[in-house]
């Protein structure tokens, strides 16, 4: 990993692609396993066996938007965006 161009953020040496820069976090006492974050973001969002949210990684800059809209759709304000 490169941090080598100022104001991009860090990009993979490997593939010079840009590397996430935030994640989603679960705030599991006040989450209610509803699940509606995950059917909002299924590429980063999947619910374990008792419906809570498992997240899968961190958030690529093409997520961002809809991972935004999920967290405002979070009834419950148990979903977070952010930064790594
Ligand atoms: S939308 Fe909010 S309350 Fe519902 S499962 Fe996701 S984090 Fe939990």
């Amino acid at each position: 990993m490169r941090d080598d161009v100022p104001g991009e953020g860090r990009v993979s040496a490997a593939t010079g692609a840009p590397e996430p820069t935030h994640a989603l976090r679960v705030d599991w006492p006040d989450c209610r396993a509803r699940g509606l974050c995950a059917e909002l973001l299924p590429e980063r969002i999947v619910l374990d066996e008792w419906g809570y949210p498992l997240v899968l990684g961190p958030v690529p800059e093409d997520e961002l938007t809809l991972a935004r809209e999920a967290v405002t759709a979070c009834p419950r304000r148990a979903l977070h965006l952010v930064r790594r």
